[in-house]
């Protein structure tokens, strides 16, 4: 039988185990991470962090391994810890979660990339004809108006497609198809669309909430 001191003592061992287990969450938040966004599966290095602007205004996503980078080079600094830390030659360091810039950066109206993987990103995966959701593997890129017929290779003029919709479409501009319409006109990617990707990522770390949620969006472009 248990003296009432080893009991306590057990008692003792759990809490800070599970103390312990809650400062170091980032296994579990990864798991979650996973589930919702597929090409986030990957190692520590790889989480995802929250870049914020000097006047803590979220712009941007990125790997743990470039925010790293940037606050290393201190141009940037750790707002929010992972939990994890990094043993590296002679140091360690806290792998951050939330990163600010120390400099105030203008971002220009359109900051990203046309390509296909952005494409995709504001296009949320969906066939922008009839809406279904596949895999990034199963999307091809459709041009509206087709290269054939002058269309160009813009965000206005591209979008994602499954390869059923694509085939029907062919060659045919749309108002040449009375069954197929657009769900909506394409645009370039906004930071209004960004932000709500980021949202999306980061509804599974608590520690970016904060920085994502305290403004309001009269006319976000995509509903939930
Ligand atoms: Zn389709």
């Amino acid at each position: 039988m248990q003296s009432p001191h080893s009991s306590t003592k057990a008692r003792k061992q759990r809490t800070s185990a599970s103390r312990h287990a809650s400062a170091h969450s980032s296994p579990r938040l990864t798991t979650e991470l996973d589930v919702r966004i597929g090409v986030f599966r990957q190692p520590a290095m790889q989480t995802p962090v929250l870049v914020l602007n000097a006047s803590y205004e979220p712009i941007n996503i990125c790997g743990a391994r470039r925010a790293l980078v940037l606050v290393l080079k201190g141009v940037a600094r750790t707002e929010e810890e992972q939990g994890s830390v990094l043993h590296a030659a002679r140091m360690k360091v806290a792998m951050p979660s939330v990163i600010r810039l120390l400099e105030y950066r203008r971002i220009p109206h359109q900051t990203r990339a046309l390509s296909r993987k952005n494409i995709l990103l504001r296009d949320r995966n969906a066939c922008q004809y009839c809406g279904i959701v596949l895999t990034a593997g199963e999307l091809t890129l459709d041009h509206v108006i087709p290269r054939s017929r002058g269309g160009l290779s813009t965000w206005e003029n591209l979008v994602a497609c499954c390869h059923e919709c694509n085939r029907r479409k062919g060659n045919q501009l749309l108002h040449e198809l009375t069954e197929m319409k657009l769900q909506r006109e394409p645009r370039p990617f906004s930071l209004h669309t960004s932000r709500h990707i980021m949202r999306m990522i980061g509804s599974a770390d608590p520690s970016w909430r904060r920085y994502l949620y305290f403004e309001s969006e009269p006319e976000l472009q995509f509903v939930a």
